[in-house]
């Protein structure tokens, strides 16, 4: 069960070299994988810091259908393959349940983004796997929402859940979505499960990210989401939001 029952202990979820639930677990990473340069690029620098998961979406849930959908299965290849080369975890987002076979040769770690936390199909494809998974909160998710999607994939058998706090949709603009950092604590107290907040999609500002950041881990966030491109004005999504090297270097001065 994703509720806590009477003293239980915190559940850790190990992905590759990283514990999820110890120490923060930084995932950085592009938002989508666009090439074999651009993927190298990044897991280069992040291996250089001691990094060791890395991100990069195939399948990109895009608001509009004639905007970039991800590389696919060959983005799933790129992903593995440049973390082979650089000893990184890879962690990337399936869509739909019919993907979830193939995805997992490719991946350590799968994400469901907010747009799928509800789709109970995928939950329980993941749930009877045992490999890792991101569960992302919805849009408008209520945090028992949120944890009743989690209680899915447990109750199929996979134990190996790790929450996201990405933001909610409220009626400020001043931000991408609204984060709800007080979720961090409450579901600490409410669930086992790990939970990480993205600093990324909450904010959707580079200006704030550090501050962010910084308050994620004071709330007690078990790690940080933060996308990483090498050139983001020519990201093929997310452009506004993807930090550069040198300030995907900045901020990991400041927190890791
Ligand atoms: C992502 O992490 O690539 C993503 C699309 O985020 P979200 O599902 O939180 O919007
Ligand atoms: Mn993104």
């Amino acid at each position: 069960k994703v509720y806590r029952t009477h003293s239980q202990h915190n559940t850790k979820v190990r992905v590759g070299d990283v514990v999820f639930g110890e120490e923060p677990v930084y995932i950085f990473g592009p938002c989508a994988v666009e090439d074999e340069q651009q993927m190298d690029t990044v897991a280069n620098v992040m291996s250089q810091k001691g990094l060791k998961i890395i991100r990069g979406g195939a399948y990109k849930p895009r608001t509009s259908p004639y905007d970039f959908q991800g590389l696919g299965v060959r983005g799933l290849e790129i992903l593995k393959s440049v973390g082979e080369k650089y000893n990184l975890a890879t962690i990337s987002e399936v869509v739909d349940a019919s993907q979830v076979e193939v995805a997992a040769n490719y991946l350590d770690m799968f994400q469901v983004g907010a747009r799928n936390m509800q789709n109970f199909q995928l939950l329980k494809a993941i749930g009877r796997t045992n490999k890792p998974v991101l569960l992302k909160r919805g849009l408008s998710a209520t945090v028992d929402e949120f944890l009743h999607a989690a209680e899915y994939i447990l109750n199929e058998g996979n134990p190996n859940v790790v929450l996201c706090e990405r933001g909610i949709r409220t009626y400020e603009r001043a931000t991408r979505n609204t984060l709800d950092i007080s979720s961090v604590p409450i579901i600490k107290r409410l669930s086992h499960l790990p939970i990480i907040v993205d600093i990324t999609h909450s904010t959707g500002r580079k200006d704030i990210m550090q501050e962010i950041a910084k308050a994620s881990i004071a709330v007690g966030s078990h790690g940080l989401m933060c996308e990483v491109h090498p050139n983001p004005p020519i990201a093929l999504s997310d452009k506004n939001q993807q930090l550069n090297i040198d300030e995907f270097k900045s901020l990991y001065d400041v927190i890791c």
